[in-house]
């Protein structure tokens, strides 16, 4: 997949709407839709990865970005705990294969 049929390019780009939740130079954050819990968040970089292995070996700084921007979504959202989960694979239920961040927050989350 190139970046131009990417939908979370087209998100971060403005061409598709979404809820803002979070953004600066190099990440976008806003609401999933399809919430899993009360609070479901999606952050992305704006940098198109496939995946968090893509993202990790290119930019871990990025990567411990996005980790910061989800504890300051929990803290703000739910004193600061929350579940992070980055689907890597199709057969791991990968849907969009733009790396995000699924952080899950907002109230008292089942095992
Ligand atoms: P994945 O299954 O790839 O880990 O996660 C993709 C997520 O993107 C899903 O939770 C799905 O609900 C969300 N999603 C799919 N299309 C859209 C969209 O157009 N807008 C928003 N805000 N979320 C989307
Ligand atoms: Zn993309």
């Amino acid at each position: 997949m190139t970046t131009n049929d990417c939908l979370f390019c087209k998100i971060i780009a403005g061409e598709i709407p979404s809820t803002k939740v979070y953004e600066d130079e190099t990440t976008y954050a806003f609401k999933d839709i399809n919430p899993k819990a009360k609070v479901h968040v999606l952050i992305v970089p704006r940098t198109h990865y496939a995946n968090v292995a893509e993202l990790a070996k290119a930019d871990p700084a990025e990567l411990a970005h996005i980790v910061e921007v989800a504890q300051s979504i929990a803290d703000k959202e739910f004193h600061g705990d929350y579940r992070l989960i980055f689907n890597t694979g199709l057969d791991a239920g990968q849907t969009v294969f733009h790396v995000h961040a699924h952080v899950l927050t907002g109230e008292q989350l089942d095992e």
